[in-house]
């Protein structure tokens, strides 16, 4: 096989002292996401301080609670050649019952358009990519 064959041609995590707590949770198998220690607010994608409070205590937890679909929209077209076997893929952007606001976007697999519906329950799934890299994604929760 040759080399450009095992390198996945998407995008790969960078992760850096401010969003290594996301990728070291993924890498476990968690949604890790930042939490204010001050405020107790959560907070994504991380940052240097809490964007509600100004504090810069802010620590990675595994997020409470369930996932709803909060919007969507569809590829046809492949960004990148590591895309082309996905399409039509799904981008989602799902709201935290934890609370109200708080937006991950990623994409959505393990279904079609037709099936997605407004508030539907999602679930994260962690997929390996890469060389040590693990990316979140979504698919539909069953059973709920
Ligand atoms: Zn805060």
């Amino acid at each position: 096989m040759a080399v450009a064959d095992e390198i996945p041609l998407r995008p790969l995590p960078w992760p850096d002292a401010i969003s290594a707590g996301f990728w070291e949770g993924a890498k476990a198998g968690e949604l890790r996401i930042q939490k204010c220690r001050y405020c107790e607010r959560w907070q994504h994608p991380p940052a240097i301080a809490c964007m509600a409070c100004g504090s810069e205590e802010l620590g990675f937890q595994p997020l409470p609670g369930g996932l709803r679909l909060y919007s969507w929209t569809v590829l046809h077209d492949a960004p990148a050649p590591g895309f082309k076997t996905m399409l039509p893929l799904i981008l989602g952007l799902a709201e935290a019952e934890a609370q109200q606001g708080l937006l991950i976007a990623a994409n959505i697999l393990g279904t079609g358009e037709s099936a997605l519906r407004l508030g539907m329950p999602l679930t994260p799934v962690f997929e390996p990519i890469g060389e040590g890299h693990v990316l979140v994604q979504f698919k539909p929760a069953t059973g709920q």
